[in-house]
């Protein structure tokens, strides 16, 4: 009967556990979680926020019950402080600040990624207790919750405009703050090219969000106003000043367990995996935001989502026990709900794929997301990315009103970059059809053929 422990209770490790559970029911599966809440939607906690998800238990996409049923065992409150490499063994602190030790024969380390930092002076020394927050997991969770219970602020900071950003930023507004939402970059949400980036930017300052882009934080301070962050805008001087300030700039591979115990780190400084997962310590393998992501049109970078923890941590669990599977691949699918517009991406846009030796075109076009006669039709705005050479179909990016299927559309491009199809093969495929929901050429196809007849008038 092979041993299989699991350190970390999220995507990556609950999914390896479950799926050796799955495989192989007489497998004997240890979960280690450094806190009380496995199997928690980190990814739903804005949710929580708006108030749309309640209680927080709820969250849980499975309760610890439900994990035991299934035939692991949690040991929860513990943290693996070091891995005996040689002697398969597992050093763990215990919830009484024990230390034990846990005997593995296959070890799958998921211990995700931590909260970046960014390098701003002051964020290190202030807490929670201060109003500076960070939120990664069920315990920023709740100290977020107990601060806005406790000190009732009415106005917040959030440095940073990404996908988590911008829907705290969703969150605070629906709380009724005044929220000022902080951007390095020329635009909100810098994983879609500028242009549709516009169109978020209008959506959350149309609901009262100041945006502030091009502008870098450097430091935080307590002041007698409240908490300051500083920094420079255009290189000038920058100041604001707010109640709360939640810092939000991406994440950190958390990788210091397998560091010390003498993985190597790559891309992101992840630890290096091949495409089944092994760290290259003997029985020791590893999935999720520590690691190094396999991307199908890349190659190797880091670029931690939970879908792909969760693909992953399954191809983790099935090798741990003598499987023989492949992590296909990531091309970076993402699609975020910012008030009533949702934005979404996959594969590459123009700069990516000419820094990936690609000779790319990106054309814009908008489309309905039904026909216009049928009541509620919407535009979305498209970009397509092709490479002008064999015409693949690289990448998609997409906006469009809550309610036009734009993550859905997003992931038939996600479907055609993996199956390898040209821009022009997208029109042969047979999309669905009736007034209310589509058109006989549906918007994905509209927007491909936009970026074939532009292609042709180059030529
Ligand atoms: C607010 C928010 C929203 C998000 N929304 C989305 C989304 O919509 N779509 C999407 O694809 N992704 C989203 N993500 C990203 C997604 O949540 C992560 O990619 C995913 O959770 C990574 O899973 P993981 O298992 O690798 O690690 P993590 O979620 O980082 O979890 C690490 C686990 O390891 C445990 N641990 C760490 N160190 C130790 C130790 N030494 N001993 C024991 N246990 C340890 C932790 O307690 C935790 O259980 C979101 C993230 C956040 C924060």
């Amino acid at each position: 009967m092979t041993h299989l422990v699991a350190i970390g209770g999220s995507d990556a490790g609950i999914t390896a556990a479950l799926r050796a559970r799955e495989l192989d029911p007489s497998a004997d599966v240890t979960v280690v979680v450094a806190d009380e809440y496995p199997n928690f939607s980190i990814c739903g906690i804005p949710y929580y926020f708006t108030g749309d998800v309640q209680p927080w238990q709820s969250l849980a996409h499975r309760t610890s019950a439900d994990l035991e049923a299934t035939g692991m065992q949690l040991r929860l409150n513990t943290f693996a402080t070091d891995i005996d490499v040689d002697g398969r063994r597992l050093a763990v602190r215990t919830p009484s600040g024990a230390v034990d030790m846990i005997d593995y024969d296959e070890l799958i380390v998921g211990t995700g990624a931590l909260p970046s930092r960014a390098g701003i002076a002051g964020l290190d020394a202030l807490t929670a207790a201060d109003g500076v927050h960070v939120i990664h997991s069920m315990g920023d969770t709740f100290a977020l919750d107990l601060d806005l219970a406790e000190r009732q602020p009415e106005s917040a900071i959030i440095v940073g405009a990404g996908y988590v950003g911008l829907e705290m930023a969703e969150a605070f507004i629906a709380r009724g703050m005044r929220v000022t939402q902080i951007q390095r970059g020329g635009e909100v949400l810098s994983t879609l090219d500028p242009e549709l980036g516009a169109l978020v930017h209008a959506e959350i300052a149309a609901h009262g969000v100041e945006v502030v882009t091009d502008t870098t934080i450097g430091a935080i301070e307590t002041t007698p106003t409240g908490l300051t962050v500083s920094g420079s805008r255009h290189g000038a001087p920058y100041t604001a000043t707010a109640d709360l300030v939640l810092v939000v700039v991406g994440v950190r591979p958390n990788t210091e367990l397998l560091e010390r115990a003498g993985a190597r780190l790559g891309a992101g400084h992840a630890v290096v995996v091949d495409e089944h997962m092994r760290t290259g310590l003997p029985h020791v393998w590893s999935a999720g935001d520590g690691v190094v992501t396999h991307h199908r049109l890349l190659g190797v970078t880091y670029l931690p989502l939970g879908t792909t923890s969760h693909k992953q941590g399954r191809v983790a669990g099935e090798n741990a026990l003598g499987g023989d599977v492949r992590f296909a691949g990531s091309i970076g699918t993402q699609a975020v709900k910012v008030f009533d517009l949702v934005a979404a991406r996959t594969g590459l846009r123009d700069h990516d794929a000419a820094a990936g030796g690609y000779e790319p075109v990106t054309t814009a076009a908008s489309a309905d997301d039904h026909k216009r006669y049928y009541p509620g039709a919407h535009s979305i705005a498209f970009r397509i990315t092709g490479d002008t050479r064999d015409g693949r179909l690289l990448g998609a990016q997409l906006v469009g009103r809550y309610g036009t299927e734009v993550s859905k559309r997003v992931d038939t491009f996600a479907t055609a970059i993996y199956a390898g199809l040209t821009v022009a093969q997208m029109s042969e495929l047979d999309l669905s059809y009736t007034p209310p929901l589509g058109s006989p050429w549906d918007a994905v196809q509209v927007a491909t053929q936009a970026w074939e007849s532009a292609i042709r008038v180059a030529v």
